[in-house]
């Protein structure tokens, strides 16, 4: 079919909640995507912070192959062998001691919010419910996630919002501490805040969280959808700062592709959850565990991708900033960890990500004027000089 055409249906037959470019992507390898056009694209975005193996990673492909001539999906009132070793994947190599798989990172914020007041309950009473989460956070778009994001933007029109949620500044210890009163039961934070700007906080403010949180016996959740697997360079973003949470949500990259999120918790905190308190049909389902494994399997070899993606975020930041320094009235800084990397524009950035496409690249804005980048961890020195020439070229030319 032409372009043209597709362009024409999608517009015609889906709802409108997205502004698409006018590009249709119908195939990719590794770093690389093609449009129905053949023309070919360097993903610089990987369906946002998804693709950490890359696209079709041979491993992954042939998992999902081998799991749909085995089996596709069967209920969760029965044990399920791929997910069973996801879970203890995942459990060996974090914090937690139990898992519960959903189908997205909305859902398994969802889960961890239902879960804390559930143990809350289940601990402290009907008086403790209250989530305290940041400002400028994002956190998914069911109802109750979109309370807990602390941006109007995305809540407007959808009220009443649901009760039990208040805000405070990101990176704002005393902020933190003044919100806290007797109804409060947990504190909702993203490590680094991704979809608001690829915002780091100081070196000190998530040990002085964790803290707080055990000085008035709150639950510390961490919302790692997007910086979880690998993406800043160590599997999980609060290893930076030397803290564990008690619930962790995690899902975009965690499937290498496919949907699936997931729910991580110690045992005393997952003990709240009990047959009939929450399920999901096709959480943990075999066809994307089977996926999850291959890509967690894959990640984990010699930690060779972490360290790669550790050396690549510093070279992709060093590049940035040469840009930076080339074109000091165009940039206003470089930040990031590991291959979650954003430059912040003096201006909004969509007309950029534009030309970038035009070239090419695959890039995304976010937050109105920050460029944000979040490749396959396998991305190399050489895709990066590409995006830097291109990065440079349309930011002296065409702003
Ligand atoms: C993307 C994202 C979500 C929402 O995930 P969906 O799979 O779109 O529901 C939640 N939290 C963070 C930090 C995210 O980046």
């Amino acid at each position: 079919m032409e372009v043209k055409k597709i362009i024409e249906d999608s517009e015609r037959y889906l709802m409108h909640t997205y502004n698409r470019f006018p590009i249709v992507l119908r195939k990719g390898r590794g770093m690389k995507v093609w449009g129905a056009d053949g023309k070919e694209y360097l993903d610089f975005i990987a369906g946002i912070a998804v693709n950490i193996l890359g696209h079709c990673h041979p491993k992954v492909v042939v998992a999902i192959q081998k799991q749909a001539q085995r089996l596709l999906h069967v209920s969760n009132l029965y044990h399920i062998e791929p997910q069973i070793k996801l879970a203890k994947l995942l459990v060996t190599h974090s914090f937690a001691d139990k898992v519960f798989f959903c189908n997205s990172g909305a859902e398994a914020n969802e889960a961890a919010i239902k879960l804390a007041r559930k143990y809350s309950k289940d601990h402290d009473g009907h008086n403790r419910y209250e989530i305290i989460a940041a400002k400028n956070s994002f956190h998914g778009r069911t109802l109750a996630t979109v309370t807990a994001t602390g941006q109007e933007k995305f809540q407007k029109g959808f009220e009443p919002l649901m009760p039990g949620f208040k805000h405070v500044p990101f990176d704002d210890i005393d902020a933190l501490n003044s919100a806290i009163n007797k109804h409060t039961c947990a504190v909702l934070l993203e490590p680094i805040q991704a979809e608001g700007g690829v915002r780091i906080p100081k070196e000190s403010y998530f040990q002085q969280v964790r803290q707080l949180c055990n000085e008035h016996n709150l639950l510390l959740i961490l919302d790692e959808v997007q910086t979880g697997m690998g993406r800043t360079g160590k599997l999980f973003a609060h290893e930076h700062y030397g803290i564990t949470p008690d619930i962790m949500a995690l899902a975009k990259g965690l499937g290498g592709g496919v949907p699936i999120g997931a729910m991580l918790a110690t045992e005393k905190v997952a003990a709240s959850f009990q047959p009939g308190t929450h399920a999901s049909t096709f959480g943990g389902n075999p066809l994307v565990c089977a996926a999850a494994i291959a890509t967690f399997e894959t990640l984990m070899e010699d930690g060779f991708i972490l360290d790669h993606c550790n050396r690549m975020g510093a070279y992709f930041q060093e590049k940035l900033k040469q840009i930076a320094e080339a074109l000091p009235d165009k940039v206003v800084n470089i930040r990031g960890k590991g291959l979650l990397v954003g430059m912040e524009l003096p201006f909004e950035g969509t007309v950029l990500v534009k030309s970038c496409m035009d070239r090419g690249m695959l890039i995304n804005c976010t937050s109105g004027n920050v460029l944000r980048f979040a490749p396959p961890l396998i991305v190399e020195e050489r895709d990066i000089d590409k995006l830097a020439d291109v990065l440079e070229e349309v930011l002296d030319k065409f702003i």
